[in-house]
């Protein structure tokens, strides 16, 4: 039965588990305290008797809501649903709403309002696409004029028009830069995550560069090396049977020589395949050199490689090449040998070259263990 952990941690209870919404209840927070220091600066105008307490109540309480239902949105994961993107631009909203807000009722104080009213235009456009920005912007400077039209014909005295024509011409300069700013950053960002996205696949490049063979897509033999030698560790301690074999296809010369290299390089790259599918996916298949493959079977008895090769052997008389005429037919010979414990992968190899030589000589087309 599900027992919830007594050992949820308070920072998790508060925060959630998920990184992301951490990050976003992060953002929150900051936003949070901004409203907190924001209402205690409001506190002050009061006491000094700079704003109406009930007036100032009232937008207090709507900030401090506000910031609890967002809370709430967070951590309820609603915001999923909703969509982060539009719910940043829901908050950049509220935050210059408010800020408009407190503009119409600091009174004399209210040239500094402005500068909160910026920094929810700041956040905004960072925050948002650039026509989004902008939008934004636009909709932000339109609102000002019509909270300081208002204003000022409602209280002429208070909002004097030539106090608020200066305001309204410094905020529509400082907005208009902030925003072209913002524009060219989000160009510089998108810049930025082209070239980390293009320097991963140049890396991701490199590393098929270094690990494959241009030619069959399988590994190389400097690759391969590597990976024998891990495989080789791996079976001084658990000893189970593991062995390789040298794999040369037959007369391939004569293909290169008759159909000419292009349908040489097409016979690799189909051999390197067909072996690909004939053999299992921890088996280790590498070009070694021109027309030679070595494979190195991980906790397989040689009787069992033997098996799995004599299936390659069946499977390449049903091969047809395009570039070939139909009843050509690629074979191969292979030596195969075990390495033993301990054993340097280097004579394992030459002794599978030598079974390799003898499958050669006795005709061709099979494989000799030795
Ligand atoms: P055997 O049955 O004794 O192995 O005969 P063979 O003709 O296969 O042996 P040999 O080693 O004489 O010939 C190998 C040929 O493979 C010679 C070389 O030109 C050719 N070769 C090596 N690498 C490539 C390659 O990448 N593409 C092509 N098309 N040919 C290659
Ligand atoms: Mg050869
Ligand atoms: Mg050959």
């Amino acid at each position: 039965s599900a027992v919830p952990s007594p050992h949820v941690s308070v920072r998790s209870l508060l925060l959630s588990d998920d990184p992301a919404q951490q990050t976003r209840i992060g953002i929150w927070a900051v936003g949070t305290i901004s409203y907190v220091l924001y209402s205690l600066i409001q506190a002050l105008q009061v006491s000094l008797g700079l704003m109406d307490l009930r007036e100032s109540n009232l937008l207090i309480a709507a900030m401090l809501s506000s910031t609890v239902c967002s809370y709430a949105v967070y951590r309820s994961g609603l915001n999923h649903r909703i969509g982060d993107a539009s719910l940043t631009y829901a908050q950049v909203v509220l935050g210059l709403a408010f800020g408009l807000w407190s503009y119409a009722i600091t009174g004399a104080a209210r040239g500094a309002v402005l500068m909160i009213i910026m920094s929810s235009v700041v956040y905004g456009v960072f925050s948002l696409r650039p026509a989004q920005a902008r939008r934004m912007t636009l909709g932000t400077l339109g609102a000002l004029a019509l909270v300081m039209l208002w204003r000022s014909h409602a209280d002429p005295e208070g909002y004097p028009p030539a106090v608020e024509t200066v305001h309204f011409l410094f905020a529509a300069v400082v907005m208009t830069v902030i925003t072209r700013l913002s524009v060219h950053l989000s160009h510089l960002r998108a810049k930025l995550g082209r070239q980390a996205r293009e320097l991963k696949e140049a890396m991701e490049q490199l590393r098929l560069l270094a690990t494959r063979d241009e030619l069959t897509q399988i590994h190389n033999r400097r690759h391969m090396t590597e990976l024998m030698t891990i495989q080789c560790r791996q079976q001084e301690r658990s000893r189970a049977p593991l062995c390789v074999a040298l794999l040369d296809i037959d007369l391939f010369k004569r293909i290169n020589d008759t159909w000419g290299h292009h349908a040489g390089d097409v016979v690799l790259q189909r051999f390197a395949r067909v072996a690909g599918e004939a053999l299992r996916a921890s088996d280790l298949l590498c070009r070694w050199g021109g027309e030679e493959f070595l494979v190195m079977f991980p906790d397989t008895p040689t009787e069992q490689a033997a098996l799995a090769l004599a299936r390659l052997h069946a499977q390449l008389r049903e091969v047809r090449i395009d570039d070939l005429p139909p009843d050509e037919r690629i074979t191969f010979s292979a030596g195969l040998t075990a390495v033993q414990p301990g054993e340097a992968i280097e004579a394992a190899t030459e002794r599978a070259d030598q079974a390799m030589y003898r499958a050669k000589t006795g005709g061709r087309n099979q494989t000799v263990v030795g």
